[in-house]
């Protein structure tokens, strides 16, 4: 088998993994990024919009390497940059194939080595701390040794094969469904904003009650990547007459920046565990079987749509929620909802929890009126003093999670994960030890927002 030896690993190079493993390498660490897919971004490559960059009184949160992320996409034409949502807060669209490139140019010229196609299968480990994995592709296998390990895979992989204690979903064994993304081309958005202003019933003000007012066929023509929400009576007529093709009570899509596209985020299954590969298994046969009836609906029942076409299915299927890995410290919801910002906070989240039903119908939603700050611990396993994690999986209860998991907050920790590690290996500590004060200066330097 062959051996490599590095300061820092990389399990996954979704939104949390690049931003751990770029920052890493920027600061100096020799650091390795491991990937089982051909491409890098995770569910950043599939069509799906950054969210609440600003907070509910439009103060920006986000800043360092999302902000970068977003920049550099712009100034490529591929994104329109922070747009106001009276949903979302804020939006933020993105070309999901030109952020996949995106993510190799900035592993590329920060020097991060990159081992793509290989799927994580085991971890050794020892006296609480992680001696090496093993990762395998094209029947290669590869053992890494490391100082620090950093998991995110989004569903705490290589937490379980390392014997770190994880939790799943709400702890009774429901967690938030998932949706396979597809592209569809050749809509006419004017169209479809004229019918919206012709049936304003089609908005979902009577179901949720977090929209601020002006969510309307206006708002749609004046925003670029718009996110549409709605279309309850529809669906609600169609399963009457026994013809709604998804379990669902609201449609979403996304608008691309790209011309005539919309990214659909509607397939549902329910009752699903993101990180069982029966699931996955069926899961991705349902999933692919949902887009041709969603298709017809479309075709037949949303103006703008008639002439739409298949222009793209996301490489697998999208798991919101599976397990997080257990942190020496695991932030509550009541301290999320009440807007702490403690002094040891080194990312910020002002996105509202968003919790959708995995066992039926229905979304839970509550307002964050404040940002709440993610301590330090919460990245960095209670169980094995060498890993940490970066992404969605981090130490937070499964309510926080409805606000955590979106894009930029996963990026914010992993550039908080990413920064810690390499603290941690210059200065020859553990990630429990380094000084939280001085690692909030070095994110400060970056531009990242600790405070508002
Ligand atoms: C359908 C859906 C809609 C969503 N809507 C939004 C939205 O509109 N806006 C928003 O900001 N967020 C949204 N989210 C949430 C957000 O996309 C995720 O929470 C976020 O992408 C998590 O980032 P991550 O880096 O932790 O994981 P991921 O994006 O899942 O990336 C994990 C990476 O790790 C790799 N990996 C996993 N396991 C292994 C392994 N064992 N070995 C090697 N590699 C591995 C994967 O291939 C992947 O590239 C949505 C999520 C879903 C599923």
């Amino acid at each position: 088998m062959e051996r490599l030896e590095k300061d820092i690993v990389v399990i996954g190079g979704g939104p949390g993994g690049i931003a751990a493993a770029v920052t890493a390498a920027r600061a100096g660490a020799e650091v390795l990024l491991v990937e089982r897919n051909g491409y890098l971004g995770g569910q950043l490559g599939s069509g799906l919009p950054f969210l609440a960059f600003w907070d509910l009184k439009g103060r920006q949160v986000i800043g360092g390497f999302a902000q970068e992320f977003v920049d550099r996409l712009q100034a490529a034409g591929a994104s329109y940059g922070h747009e106001y949502c009276p949903h979302h807060q804020s939006t933020t669209a993105v070309h999901p194939y030109y952020s996949r490139i995106l993510c190799f140019e900035m592993v590329k010229e920060a020097g991060v080595d990159l081992l793509m196609h290989c799927e994580l299968s085991s971890a050794r480990t020892e006296a609480g701390q992680i001696r090496s994995v093993v990762v395998s592709g094209k029947g290669q296998r590869i053992e890494i040794s490391a100082d620090i390990f950093i998991d995110a895979t989004g569903d705490g992989d290589l937490a379980v094969l390392a014997g770190a204690e994880t939790e799943k979903g709400n702890g009774q064994g429901v967690m938030q469904p998932p949706t396979l993304m597809f592209n569809l081309g050749g809509i006419d958005f004017d169209k479809f904003c004229d019918f919206i202003e012709q049936h304003p019933e089609e908005l979902p003000y009577d179901v949720l009650d977090n929209i601020e007012e002006g969510y309307n066929a206006e708002f749609f023509r004046r925003t670029k990547g718009f996110i549409f929400l709605g279309m309850h009576h529809m669906l609600e007529k169609l399963r009457e007459k026994g013809e709604c093709p998804v379990d669902r009570e609201t449609v979403i899509f996304i608008r691309q920046p790209i011309p005539g596209e919309a990214a659909i985020n509607t397939i549902r299954l329910l009752n699903f565990d993101g990180s069982d590969v029966r699931d996955l298994s069926n899961g991705e046969m349902e999933a692919h079987l949902q887009i041709p009836k969603l298709m017809e609906m479309f075709r037949k029942h949303v103006p703008g749509f008639e002439n739409c076409y298949l222009a793209s299915v996301n490489s697998s299927i999208g798991v919101r929620e599976s397990r997080r890995v257990k942190g020496i410290k695991m932030l509550s919801h009541e301290d999320a909802v009440a807007g702490k910002r403690p002094e040891d906070t080194v990312a910020l989240c002002g996105y509202f929890i968003d919790i959708h039903n995995g066992a039926g119908e229905g979304t839970y939603r509550v307002s964050i009126e404040e940002p709440f700050g993610i301590p330090y611990l919460c990245l960095v396993s209670k169980d094995i003093s060498n890993l940490m994690m970066a992404g969605r999986d981090i130490s937070v209860d499964p309510v926080t999670f409805g606000a955590t998991r979106i894009m930029n907050v996963c990026m914010a920790a992993g550039q908080a994960a990413g920064e810690a590690a390499a603290m941690a290996v210059s200065e020859g500590k553990l990630p429990k030890e380094v000084d939280v004060q001085e690692l909030r200066k070095h994110l400060l330097e970056q531009k990242a927002i600790l405070d508002v």
